[in-house]
């Protein structure tokens, strides 16, 4: 699908642009900071768990002097993204600003965790290659349609299933489940701070946290 925003941006694209590299590097930022920087990708439908367990991630991120920082997809549509709706095409693009967004915090030397919908793969896939594969880990936060739908914190799907929402994904647009996920996290039978706990210990298998450090957070 082509984007209207894409094409702007191509447009207006100069060769006078070039990138600047800066005198402090990645690597001095991981050392000062004394970790990993990566984004954790969390991807599943509306009500699913992605900003109560990102939430539960990043205080014990904190509690390990992780410097971390979570974009969540409300409070970005409402600054950042604000001028897009949830159309297919705005929501590739909220996807790639968000993508750019997360890039350069990780080059700041920050865990960032990312909270959005994002419900097609090749917006994700998009992100990915835009990070690199050791930079970016997709958290799939896997809970069944009749669950969410149960839990609607929001009453979004009430709006939805009464016609007052459109593209609704899940109800009228479609979500993508990730096929090959770094974490796979299933919460209808967890509690969030057993979710939690699981992706810190992933993070820990992959080696973004050490053992020693996670054991104050587990
Ligand atoms: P999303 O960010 O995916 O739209 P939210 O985190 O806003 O979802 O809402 C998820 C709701 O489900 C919250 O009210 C949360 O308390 C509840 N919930 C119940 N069990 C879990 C669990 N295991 N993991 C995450 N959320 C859960």
């Amino acid at each position: 699908m082509t984007s209207p925003y894409i094409r702007k941006e191509n447009q207006s694209e100069s060769d006078d642009i070039v990138w600047h590299n800066t005198t402090v590097s990645l690597q001095e930022r991981m050392q000062l900071k004394q970790q990993k920087p990566a984004v954790l990708w969390f991807t599943g439908l509306s009500g699913s768990g992605k900003s109560t367990i990102a939430n539960a991630v990043e205080s014990k991120l904190l509690s390990l002097g992780k410097h971390s920082y979570l974009l969540d997809g409300d409070n970005v549509r409402h600054g950042l993204n604000k001028d897009l709706g949830f159309s297919d095409t705005d929501r590739i693009e909220n996807i790639r600003r968000i993508g750019e967004v997360a890039k350069l915090f990780v080059d700041s030397g920050t865990i960032v965790l990312t909270a959005f919908i994002s419900p097609f793969a090749s917006d994700r896939d998009h992100a990915r290659k835009l990070l690199g594969h050791d930079q970016f880990l997709e958290v799939f936060i896997d809970t069944p349609l009749a669950v969410c739908e149960q839990r609607d914190p929001k009453g979004l799907y009430k709006k939805a299933r009464a016609g007052h929402i459109k593209n609704f994904t899940g109800i009228d647009s479609s979500y993508e489940a990730p096929t090959n996920p770094e974490i796979h996290v299933k919460t209808a039978n967890s509690t969030v701070e057993e979710c939690a706990e699981f992706v810190v210990k992933n993070l820990i298998d992959m080696g973004y946290l050490s053992l020693e450090e996670a054991r104050h957070a587990l």
